[in-house]
C-alpha cells in the first residue's frame, strides 16, 4: 500500500491565518473595529511566557489588537477576577484567554467561570461546553476546531465514519468528540479504563490521539486508509538529542493510514489560527453581525 498523505497542519493554518488577516481589514477598513485580544498570565512559567508572546504576535501579524496582563505567581484569586472582570467590561477586549495553567492553589475553574462567555475564546466556560454538546452556535475550543478543519482540508468522509478518539480531557478529547458527533461521525471516546484500545482503533476511518504519550498508536491499530490526527505534543530523549514526538509512532502508521498528521507541523500551528479566528468571530457576534463568510467554514453544523 501508498504511504500516507501527509496533512500539512502547516499551510493549512497559514491559510487560515490570511483569510483571518483579510478579515480583520475589512473589519478595521468597512466598520472602525480592530478586533483585541487580553492575555491573562498569571506566575512566570517560562512555557507559559512565551506561549503568551507567541500570541501576541500571530494577533499583530494579522492587524488584531493584543493586550497582556500579568500578575505575580502568589496572585490570589480575588485579584485575578479583578482583572476579568475588567476585560469583561473593556470594550477594546473581544477575546480573554487565561493562559493555563495556573499556579497551585488557584483553580481555574473558578477563573474561567469569571470570563464573559461571549469573549471566551478557549472555549472553556461551562456556557460555551454545554453549547457545543447541545449543538449551538458557540465558541469552540482551539485545537479541537483545528483538529476539525485539518479533517475538512484532507477531505476526510466524516458523514457516518467511525471516529475514535483517545483520550477525554475537557480542552481536546471531549470537544472534539463533540465535533465530531455534530460532523455526523459514529464517535467512540476513549481513556485510560478503556479496553482494547487497538482493537477499537482498528474499526476507525478516523483515529484522534489525544493521549500525551509518546508514539503509543502503532501501524498495527490502524485500519487500512485510516485518517490519523496526532494532537500529542511529547519531547523525548534519543541518542541523536531531544526529539519532539506525538501520540503516534509516525514511521509504522505512515505505512498503513491514508493520511496522518505529521509532529511537529500538524495540529500544532492550528491551534493558535483557531484562537485569531475565534477573537473574530467574537468582535462580530458581540456587536451583533453575522459571521464573516471568510470564516464560516463549517466546523461546526450549528
Ligand atoms: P491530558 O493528560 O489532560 O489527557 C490525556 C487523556 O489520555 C486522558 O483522558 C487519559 O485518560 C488518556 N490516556 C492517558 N494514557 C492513556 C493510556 N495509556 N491509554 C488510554 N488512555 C490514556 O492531556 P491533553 O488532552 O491536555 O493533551 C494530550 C496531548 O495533546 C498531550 O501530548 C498534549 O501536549 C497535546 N496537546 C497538543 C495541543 C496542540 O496544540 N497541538 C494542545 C493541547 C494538548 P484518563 O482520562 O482516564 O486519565
Amino acid at each position: 500500500m501508498a504511504e500516507a498523505i501527509i496533512i500539512d497542519g502547516k499551510a493549512i493554518a497559514a491559510g487560515l491565518q490570511q483569510r483571518v488577516a483579510a478579515t480583520a481589514a475589512k473589519l478595521r477598513d468597512g466598520r472602525a473595529i480592530t478586533a483585541g485580544l487580553a492575555a491573562v498570565l498569571i506566575g512566570d512559567d517560562p512555557a507559559s511566557q512565551v506561549y503568551v508572546r507567541n500570541k501576541a504576535r500571530a494577533c499583530a501579524a494579522v492587524g488584531l489588537a493584543s493586550f497582556e496582563h500579568r500578575l505575580p505567581a502568589n496572585a490570589r484569586l480575588p485579584a485575578i477576577l479583578d482583572v476579568v472582570g475588567k476585560l469583561n467590561a473593556d470594550e477594546r477586549v473581544d477575546g480573554i484567554l487565561v493562559q493555563l495553567p495556573l499556579p497551585s492553589g488557584i483553580d481555574p475553574r473558578r477563573v474561567i467561570a469569571a470570563i464573559d462567555p461571549t469573549k471566551d475564546v478557549d472555549g472553556f466556560h461551562p456556557v460555551n461546553v454545554g453549547r457545543l454538546w447541545s449543538g449551538e452556535p458557540g465558541l469552540v475550543p482551539c485545537t479541537p476546531q483545528g483538529i476539525l478543519l485539518l479533517l475538512r482540508a484532507a477531505k476526510a468522509q466524516l458523514a457516518g465514519a467511525e471516529a475514535v478518539v483517545l483520550g477525554r480531557s475537557p480542552i481536546v478529547g471531549r470537544p472534539v468528540a463533540a465535533l465530531l458527533l455534530a460532523a455526523d461521525c459514529t464517535v467512540t471516546m476513549t481513556h485510560s479504563k478503556s479496553r482494547d484500545l487497538p482493537g477499537l482503533c482498528r474499526r476507525a476511518d478516523i483515529v484522534v490521539a489525544a493521549l500525551g504519550r509518546p508514539q503509543m498508536v502503532k501501524g498495527d491499530w490502524l485500519k487500512p486508509g485510516a485518517t490519523v490526527i496526532d494532537v500529542g505534543i511529547n519531547r523525548i530523549t534519543t541518542p541523536g538529542g531531544v526529539q519532539l514526538v506525538g501520540d503516534v509512532d509516525f514511521a509504522t502508521a505512515r505505512q498503513v493510514a491514508g493520511a496522518i498528521t505529521p509532529v511537529p507541523g500538524g495540529v500544532g500551528p492550528m491551534t493558535i489560527a483557531c484562537l485569531l479566528r475565534n477573537t473574530l468571530l467574537a468582535a462580530c457576534r458581540r456587536r451583533g453581525l453575522p459571521d464573516p463568510e471568510a470564516l464560516s467554514a463549517d466546523v461546526i453544523k450549528v
